[in-house]
């Protein structure tokens, strides 16, 4: 069980943003995302599409502003060695159950059985928990071989990726799916798949022109086979229990005929799921957790909800509305959390308390 102040379901963007306002605060948060990676919509919709409306950001990529928000929250999301996750930032997790304690407080626990017990909760779960779209096909929720991310902060640390040296088929047509085909393409020698094939169900991808043409170029060059048709059944060797050794396709000819494959990549895309959120005792309106718009409290005490998973009269999901429910919900907790504390307004430019919590020295005090 792990203690803490604050539990932020969702490490999206205004996830991000919470943990660092509750830093400044003075409170220490947790934060659990069911993706294997930060950002939320920005990182697993639009990583590489231009954002030009975060204040004093004129321009930055849904991947650029995920750096910068994690750098921003650093003081309070530190990572103990390069290359390596903040211990407070739990990913590939799935808040599942929140229950009120009588006693006070809140115990959390999700579905790798990660438990937690909090002073306050705040839902940043945008539409809800990404979960990826699969092949609607029996043998495909438990085979083994069946990937939907491309782990590369594991990649980066040396641990070989599941495919490499072996025939690995990435399905899709998409974004997704293409840049996922060109990442591993590129990859290092120790990485890559010895065989590469991209399984679409027509000749034709709806993806962004740069990533179309880098992807006929390494068609043309014999570096990725690109097989055309439509997934029909899996094929289970017998002596391999749990593992998919083809996928059986019909082919634009009618005809069916197997795909073999040592590891397949779905990458069809994300689609949000409240999933367990419904559960938890939340006033919910169209599937958006109800607020105070003063101080984005749900109607259960202690439970915050920030971001796009929200609605109060004038709600608008953006990204600075995010960031302003964030800090207006920080302030409200840590009033609450420690009604004896002093709640005046510091600055970061000028206050040597929140110079200390940032980990700077600053200029000047006041
Ligand atoms: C294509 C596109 C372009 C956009 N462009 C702009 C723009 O230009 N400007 C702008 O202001 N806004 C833009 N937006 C909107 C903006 O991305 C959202 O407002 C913002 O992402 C909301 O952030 P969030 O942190 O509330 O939610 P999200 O980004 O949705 O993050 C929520 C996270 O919570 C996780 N989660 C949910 N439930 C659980 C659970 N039970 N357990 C674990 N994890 C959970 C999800 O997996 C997800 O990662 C755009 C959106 C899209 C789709």
């Amino acid at each position: 069980m792990v203690h803490t102040d604050a539990l932020v379901i969702g490490a999206g963007p205004v996830g991000l943003f919470q943990v660092f306002q509750l830093g400044l605060l003075g409170l220490k948060a947790e934060v659990v995302d069911v993706l294997p990676e930060a950002g939320g919509q920005c990182a697993a919709l639009y990583p590489d599409k231009p954002i030009y409306d975060v204040p004093g950001v004129p321009l930055c990529t849904g991947r650029e502003l995920t750096q910068l928000l994690l750098t921003q929250a650093r003081p309070f999301m530190a990572a103990e060695a390069p290359g390596t996750l903040p211990r407070n930032l739990h990913l590939g997790q799935l808040v599942r159950e929140l229950r009120a304690q009588p006693e006070g407080g809140f115990d959390v626990l999700t579905d790798k059985g990660l438990a937690f017990h909090c002073r306050a909760v705040f839902v940043a779960a945008g539409a809800g928990a990404f979960v990826p779209k699969t092949l609607n096909l029996p043998g495909i929720d438990t085979a083994t071989n069946v990937h939907y991310h491309h782990d590369t902060t594991a990649e980066a640390n040396g641990v070989p990726a599941p495919w490499a040296g072996q025939h690995l088929v990435i399905a899709g047509g998409g974004d997704e799916a293409l840049s996922a085909v060109i990442d591993l393409a590129h990859a290092s020698a120790a990485q890559r798949p010895a065989r590469l094939t991209l399984l679409h169900r027509r000749d034709q991808f709806q993806a962004e022109a740069a990533l179309d043409t880098q992807v006929r170029g390494l068609i043309a060059a014999g570096r990725v086979e690109l097989t055309v048709g439509l997934p029909n059944a899996t094929v289970v060797d017998a002596s391999q229990p749990g593992k998919l050794t083809a996928l059986n396709l019909l082919g634009p000819d009618g005809q069916t005929r197997d795909l073999p494959l040592d590891h397949l990549l779905i990458r069809h895309g994300m689609s949000p799921k409240l999933g367990p959120l419904s559960q938890w005792g939340l006033t919910l309106e169209r599937k958006q957790v109800a607020v105070s718009a003063a101080s984005f409290e749900s109607q259960v005490r202690g439970i915050y909800a920030v971001g796009d998973i929200n609605t109060y009269p004038g709600k608008k999901r953006l990204l600075l509305c995010g960031f302003h429910e964030a800090t207006l919900a920080a302030h409200h907790a840590a009033a609450e959390l420690n009604p004896d504390a002093p709640q005046h307004l510091l600055y970061t430019t000028t206050s040597p308390l929140l110079h200390q919590r940032l980990g700077v020295s600053g200029a000047s005090s006041g």
